[in-house]
């Protein structure tokens, strides 16, 4: 037997690798796995492609042996597996991927199809996390001699010839100290579900399995072999050969949710990068939707591996409520966290998904509206959240959310109150701040009733925040009622007939006020009501400045709105006339009061108002 050093420091690089490359230890055999899925697929290859080789067997699988008292396992597999020179290049030079020449070696189509998990080359040591001492015993494809290879993973490794019975490749480890809780079934079966699940092949675990024996009254060791993993990856078949119950039971299997999901976009990109995409959405939002703290849904999967479940970096946070998985031929296996957050593969998949999954939205929405109602009842809020983050897909979620109006029942989307626009009308309006009773009823909207013209009714506490930031729907100008300005459509009505008359009056109003309003004015968008309050376009709505305040913003400034008055008005047409400046003065706070209560803002001095309230009841009675 021939003792060989590792190439070039190879000992020092190796306790590197070992201590600090790998987080979770149990990877191991993630990695182990996935050479063994690698083998395999390079000797289903040539069997394919190669004259040689086709006369050769192919019976792919993985065993996994574990010996419990003797603290090892071996992993086996079918796969091509090493002559000589092959293991002391590719297990005696670490970061010399094995895989890596292999696929260099292939063309374009070949190298797509082939499902070579590693191209790192530090798969394999990742073993010496777990275990003192590894011996290989492997066989080429086509070759009768066998080789073992022997390493305690520090000083280097022994070569020599040995016997196995077919080609392939069988690797047994001693388990150390860290290495002792997998020479466990229940954690063995545990890994390999986690990270190995969705293996094109077979994985057969054999272990002594207890047994209750009745006769005897105690529980028997049984040697027994089980295969455990489902061996499907049914997101990467074609989805001409998958069922509504294949989608479906993979969705209960990956999100634990016992409900069928409403409905599920399956993709396959091909072409500058590859990957499969399935997205869900549950028929129900999560719990944790509105939680900081929110479990991610959708499981990174490279090549068929579980790689990872808790990366906010997948799709962006307002889609949080997807479930599913992205699989993707083009990252390493070995992708750590902070590799994720600039990689430009993964930056791709993710712009590509969301595109994907908001188009397919669009379509449910035009095609299965009733389908499309029973989602924007659940998740209505969290594409609002989208608009006010994510700029680039602005215009389609505009498309997708709904609001309540004035015209119809229930929710409606911007296209339909688009298209029942009056024909002269310019912009389109919504009113927002307050519960749905109290914006149904604001004097702002009395004038819009009148025209006809439809109002959005939004009544979600964050409306204000997200539609604030949003001033077109496609070339529509998108406005707030309550905003001073007044637009286009009510421009007929900007000055009122009895303009020069109105102006003493509203002056009076305006010194009674003093600093608690910005200006007094007469309106044009009252019908019915003889006052209201309206904000500056920049300025927080009353509202908003109330929920601040609420949150503990404490240097907000009082608010200073605008009073408007309505110059057709009883009440204002008979101020007109009264020369007596006590009533004028109650008026003037009575006005400014009950617009404040319109609004549902409360009074600063309720008193007061009770007082004057009184005053002019008793002159009324
Ligand atoms: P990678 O898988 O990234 O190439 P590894 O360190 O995991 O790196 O493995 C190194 C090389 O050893 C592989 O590329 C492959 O050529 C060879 N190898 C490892 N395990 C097996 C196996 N079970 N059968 C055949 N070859 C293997
Ligand atoms: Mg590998």
């Amino acid at each position: 037997m021939s003792k060989r050093e590792f190439q070039t420091e190879v000992s020092q690089l190796l306790q590197l690798i070992i201590h600090s490359l790998y987080s979770h230890p149990e990877i191991f055999l993630r990695e182990l796995i996935s050479n063994s899925s690698d083998a395999l697929d390079k000797l289903r290859h040539l069997t394919l492609t190669d004259e040689a080789y086709k006369a050769l067997p192919f019976n792919p699988r993985i065993d996994l042996e574990l010996d419990e008292e003797k603290s090892t396992l071996t992993i086996a597999d079918t796969g091509i597996g090493m002559n000589e020179e092959d293991l002391v290049s590719h297990l005696g030079t670490i970061a010399r991927s094995g895989t890596k020449n292999f696929l260099s070696q292939l063309s374009g189509d070949a190298k797509r199809d082939s499902n070579l998990i590693g191209q790192f080359g530090v798969g394999f040591y990742s073993a010496f996390m777990v275990a003192d001492r590894i011996e290989v015993v492997s066989r080429k494809a086509g070759e009768d001699k066998a080789w073992r290879w022997v390493s305690d993973g520090k000083s280097g490794f022994e070569i020599e010839p040995a016997e196995r019975d077919v080609a392939g490749t069988t690797i047994l480890l001693h388990f150390n100290e860290e290495g002792k809780q997998y020479a466990n079934s229940w954690r063995l079966q545990e890994v390999v579900k986690k990270y190995s699940n969705h293996i094109a092949f077979p994985i057969f675990l054999t272990y002594d399995k207890s047994e209750w024996n009745e006769a005897e009254k105690k529980s028997d060791k049984v040697r027994t072999t089980e295969q455990v993993n489902a061996a499907s990856a049914l997101w990467r078949r074609p989805k001409s050969e998958l069922t509504e119950e294949d989608y479906k039971e993979l969705y209960k299997s990956i999100s634990g949710d016992s409900r069928d999901p409403l409905f599920w976009f399956h993709t396959k990109a091909e072409g500058t990068l590859d990957y499969t995409t399935l997205f869900y959405v549950p028929a129900k939002a999560p719990l944790d939707l509105y939680q900081a703290e929110y479990k991610v849904g959708v499981k990174l999967y490279v090549k068929r591996v579980f790689i990872m479940d808790d990366s906010k970096e997948l799709l962006p946070q307002y889609l949080r409520f997807i479930r599913g998985i992205i699989d993707s031929e083009d990252l390493p296996l070995n992708v750590s966290r902070e590799i994720l957050q600039q990689n430009r593969v993964l930056t791709s998949i993710r712009t590509a998904s969301v595109k994907k999954i908001l188009s397919e939205l669009k379509n449910i929405a035009t095609h299965q509206p009733e389908k499309y109602l029973e989602f924007i009842t659940e998740y209505n809020r969290p594409l609002k959240e989208g608009l006010y983050g994510d700029y680039a897909n602005r215009e389609s979620l505009l498309d997708l959310v709904r609001f309540k109006s004035t015209k119809v029942d229930g929710l409606t989307g911007l296209a339909d109150v688009k298209s029942r626009m009056k024909e002269d009308q310019k912009s389109l309006y919504y009113i927002t701040g307050g519960s749905e009773s109290l914006l149904r009823t604001s004097p702002l909207l009395e004038i819009y009733k009148k025209k006809d013209i439809e109002v959005l009714i939004l009544d979600d506490d964050i409306d204000e925040i997200v539609f604030s930031g949003i001033d077109k729907y496609g070339d529509l100008e998108l406005k707030a009622v309550n905003k001073a300005s007044t637009s286009d459509d009510l421009k007929d009505e900007a000055e009122p007939d009895n303009a020069e008359a109105l102006k003493p009056l509203l002056d009076k109003l305006k010194a009674t006020l003093g600093d608690r309003v910005k200006d007094v004015r007469a309106s044009v968008r009252l019908a019915d009501s003889p006052s209201c309050i309206v904000s500056d376009e920049e300025e927080p709505s009353l509202q908003m400045q109330q929920m601040l305040r609420a949150m503990g913003q404490k240097d907000i400034p009082a608010p200073k709105p605008t009073l408007e008055i309505n110059p057709d008005h009883e009440i204002v047409k008979k101020l007109l006339s009264r020369s007596d400046d006590a009533v004028t003065q109650d008026a003037a706070w009575m006005l400014f009061d009950q617009a404040l209560l319109m609004e549902g803002v409360p009074l600063q001095d309720p008193a007061a108002f009770v007082q004057r309230l009184n005053r002019v009841l008793s002159l009324s009675i």
